[in-house]
């Protein structure tokens, strides 16, 4: 099948790829000449385990191509994915859907007759209807379908959710949709027996706020569970695993830390709030959860305050891990960052090393010395602060660590040292619900 993806980021090229990887010929085409550029010369833009070599092989095989020409892209394709930002308009929380609306516009003139309109952005419950319009204005009714297919990939095994997920949610108004969108998922997800869940588009698109408020909402319980633990002497990470094998529950999204941040969750449980309350719903727990957790990424910075004796003026704290989570370049809404920003405002002096956000992270943070290397970073300072959990900063070498800080003060906001372990090599230990070592 001939696949156009309108919008080449996180989610266009990962899910671009995997179609391409999966047989079908794929154009992944966007606006952003200088990413297309690097495509072409064989250079992926953004860091995702694995995602190079996939690239590269479906390219050479001629399954894969990248482009700024839309009509080149459109031409011929069964099938285009809308897959373009929607990132939170500023000052409103709601999804800003210019660009959805924007490549539909452009789109409309362009795709052949029969070819489906998917929207793969996450979108709030009626864009596909608009989309749907403004494609009509263009096209006689009928010849063309509209339909929704949100993605569910999380950036550091995107690959392996993509090509192997729980669940495909199709959201159909008509057959055409339906039978073409169930072939292109069916067919090579059919060994696994994967579930396609199909359903009307104004469903599809809420199951994917449906989906990502609960997991919010998931983390949002643990955490506050961890600063109950703090305060009664209990340790969360063996709570969350005596409550988590509970199959009702499940172990994951149970890692309490420093908040929810990232591309998707603080946008799309904020989009969620806008349109229940533009339909008069009340949704108190997704309200406390989006409070809750603002209050925590701030409350974060006092944290290390405390463990530095509620005194930053002049020190220096040495920040290990910068991205929103491991295995990814995403800065977007990263916890670090409000962390930083409080820590120098009560005049930290502030170091920080990511394995590979570091560049992203120069453009959002100022006056940040950035490190390439953990232990560098941590020279002289008088507090390490691990904010992301990366495989490499939970392999340090705490020792060798110790000997490079002024003091050893370290704050675990993500549990990444297991207990006692530090403590026994005479650092000072401030992690996440579990009682302080001082
Ligand atoms: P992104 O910002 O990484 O990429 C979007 C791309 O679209 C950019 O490269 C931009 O240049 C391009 N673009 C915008 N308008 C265009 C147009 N008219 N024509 C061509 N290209 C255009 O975004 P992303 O993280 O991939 O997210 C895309 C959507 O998927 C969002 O709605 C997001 O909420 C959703 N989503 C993201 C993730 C994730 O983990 N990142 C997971 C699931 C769903």
């Amino acid at each position: 099948m001939k696949i156009a993806i309108i919008g080449t980021g996180y989610v266009g090229l990962v899910s671009g790829t995997c179609f391409a990887a999966w047989g079908n010929e794929v154009v992944c085409v966007d606006k952003d000449a200088h990413k297309i550029g690097a495509l072409q010369g064989g250079a992926v833009p953004i860091y995702e385990p694995g995602l190079d070599e996939l690239v590269e092989r479906n390219s050479v095989a001629g399954r894969l191509s990248f482009t700024c020409n839309l009509a080149e892209a459109v031409k011929g394709a069964a099938v285009v994915f809308i897959a373009v930002g929607t990132p939170p308009r500023p000052g409103h929380g709601d999804a800003d859907l210019s660009f959805v609306y924007m490549a539909a516009r452009e789109l409309a003139p362009l795709i052949d007759d029969n070819t489906v309109v998917v929207v793969k952005s996450t979108v709030p419950v009626g864009t596909g209807d608009i989309v749907h319009k403004i494609v009509g204005s263009t096209r006689k009714a009928g010849t063309f379908s509209v339909a929704s297919n949100p993605e569910f990939l999380r950036e550091g095994v995107a690959i392996e959710d993509f090509l192997q997920p729980d669940r495909v949610v199709i959201g159909v108004e008509d057959k055409v949709a339906e039978a073409r969108l169930v072939a292109l998922y069916g067919i090579p997800l059919e060994p696994k027996k994967t579930p396609i869940v199909v359903t009307r588009r104004r469903t599809s698109e809420l199951i994917k706020y449906a989906a990502n408020a609960f997991l919010a909402t998931k983390i949002t319980f643990i955490n506050e569970m961890a600063d109950l633990c703090e305060q009664v002497g209990s340790n969360v990470g063996e709570l969350a695993l005596g409550m988590g094998l509970d199959k009702r529950i499940g172990t994951s999204f149970l890692n309490a830390g420093p908040g929810y941040g990232g591309s998707c969750f603080p946008k799309d449980t904020m989009a969620l709030l806008r349109t229940a309350q533009d339909y008069g719903v009340s949704v108190r727990i997704v309200e406390e959860t989006v409070t809750a957790n603002e209050a925590r990424k701030r409350r974060m910075a006092l944290k290390v305050m405390d463990a530095l004796d509620n005194d930053v003026q002049g020190r220096t704290i040495a920040v290990l891990g910068l991205t929103f989570k491991p295995d990814t370049d995403d800065m977007r809404d990263a916890p670090s960052v409000p962390l930083i920003e409080t820590l120098q405002r009560f005049g930290a002096h502030i170091r920080a090393y990511d394995p590979v956000g570091a560049e992203n992270a120069s453009r959002i943070l100022s006056d940040v010395e950035l490190h390439d290397d953990a232990y560098e970073c941590a020279r002289g300072a008088d507090a390490v602060v691990v904010v992301t959990e990366w495989d490499s900063i939970r392999k340090l070498d705490l020792a060798r660590l110790k000997k490079v800080m002024r003091q050893a003060v370290l704050i675990d906001l993500r549990n990444a040292f297991a207990p006692g372990v530090a403590e026994a090599l005479g650092f000072r230990v401030s992690a996440i619900g579990r009682p302080t070592s001082r």
